[in-house]
């Protein structure tokens, strides 16, 4: 982490919340923070699109941002079934995550959907928290670089500035598994995202752009991972689904 760029913790809850729990859970994260008192991080929630109206009036007034975790490429229009960004953000979100490799996975998502999606996120005036990760196969195939490097080519817009857009790396063998890259491995490849965003958007923005860690990160190793030059934060699932252990991360941002 460095002082010129402001932590983001950012929460994944996925396919997971009733209206019940999803508002306890979000008024238990957000009573760690005083209302209307600015915190030196930003916090994010990104919840399934059914909470989000009923978590945004449960964070109204403390500093707890809400995103979502995907969106169409399309503002409005006949796409039965999907959600705009520009609809994410008249309910009251201020980022979206693009490219999750669950998507990737579950839907066949490719860098050049994610990129206009990102788009689409930019021209709605919010966040695209865009990410990206190799699988096991393609680390052991000792790939990891080459396809961090062709998803960054391949899924950051043009439209991309150190404002609109965050990159999350997220191993995919490390998402749900307990499972983390050492220390050095995490820096490293961050350090290389840096530098290709640098190649594609120029120094200013890569020098500005928040780079976060994702994949099995909690209370244990979320001070190590947050420590390092390039880890301007976290996204979290699992662990966002806890309340003291989503707190106990923020605090290593104190
Ligand atoms: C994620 O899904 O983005 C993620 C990082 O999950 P987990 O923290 O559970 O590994």
């Amino acid at each position: 982490m460095t002082a010129a760029r402001r932590i983001l913790i950012a929460g994944n809850w996925k396919m997971n919340g009733l209206h019940e729990d999803g508002v306890a859970l979000v008024k238990a994260i957000a009573g760690n923070l005083q209302h209307n008192v600015e915190i030196p991080f930003d916090m994010l929630i990104c919840p399934p699109y059914t909470l989000i109206g009923a978590v945004v009036a449960a964070a109204s007034g403390t500093p707890l941002k809400i995103g979502a975790q995907d969106c169409h490429t399309a503002g409005q229009g006949a796409h039965t079934g999907d959600i705009s960004a520009s609809m994410l953000a008249d309910a009251g979100c201020s980022s979206i995550i693009v490219g999750h490799s669950e998507r990737r996975a579950d839907h066949g998502e490719t860098d050049d959907l994610i990129k206009i999606k990102a788009e689409a996120v930019h021209s709605a005036g919010l966040i695209a928290i865009i990410c990206i990760g190799e699988t096991d196969i393609e680390r052991d195939a000792g790939e990891t670089l080459n396809v961090v490097k062709n998803q960054i080519a391949g899924s950051i817009p043009n439209s991309a500035t150190a404002v609109n857009t965050v990159v999350a790396y997220e191993p995919v063998w490390a998402i749900g598994t307990g499972r983390t890259p050492t220390s050095d491995e995490v820096q490293d490849i961050q350090a290389f995202i840096r530098s290709e965003m640098a190649r594609k958007l120029g120094l200013h923005v890569a020098n500005g752009v928040r780079l976060l860690y994702g994949g099995s990160m909690n209370p244990s190793n979320a001070g190590e991972l947050l420590a390092l030059a390039d880890v301007d934060g976290g996204l979290i699932g699992g662990a966002s689904l806890n309340p003291e252990d989503f707190w106990t991360i923020c605090e290593n941002c104190h």
